[in-house]
């Protein structure tokens, strides 16, 4: 969305650097996942995370607000002061806000937060 297709040629630089500093290829890493892979019925279906935003670290650029109120589910209300909440009932945990959230410091992701919280609602309001 921010990017365009250019966000592929990253993909593909950081993958080419993930691989070059561990020294391994890229037939390295397939199946790897495959370990942790376990049945639907196997998963906690009470676990739920949500968006969560440090206020003490944001620096109120706002790209995770415009990512969720022009293309998801409205889940972050912006207060006066550019003060950004996220409203648990609607958040549905797609993760796009920080997928967008560049924040400008020095570790970018920090500021954006995810945790877990009580469950509410269940899987039938997943993404
Ligand atoms: S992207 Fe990060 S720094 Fe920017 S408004 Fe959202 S939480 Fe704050
Ligand atoms: S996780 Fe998804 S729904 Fe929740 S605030 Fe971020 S973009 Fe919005």
């Amino acid at each position: 969305m921010t990017y365009g297709f250019k966000v592929m040629q990253n993909m593909i630089s950081g993958l080419s650097q993930y691989l070059d500093e561990r020294e391994m290829s890229l037939s390295d890493l397939v199946g790897r996942a495959v370990p942790k892979f376990v049945e639907w019925q196997q998963l906690s279906l009470t676990y739920v995370t949500r968006a969560r935003i440090s206020q003490e670290d944001c620096i109120k650029c706002g790209r995770c607000y415009v990512a969720c109120e022009d293309t998801r589910h409205q889940a972050i209300a912006m207060k006066p002061g550019r003060v950004l909440e996220v409203n648990d009932a609607v958040c549905v945990a797609c993760n796009l806000c920080s997928t967008f959230a560049r924040c400008e410091t020095a570790s970018p992701w920090k500021n954006c937060r995810r945790g877990a919280g009580p469950a509410q609602g269940p899987q039938s309001r997943a993404p």
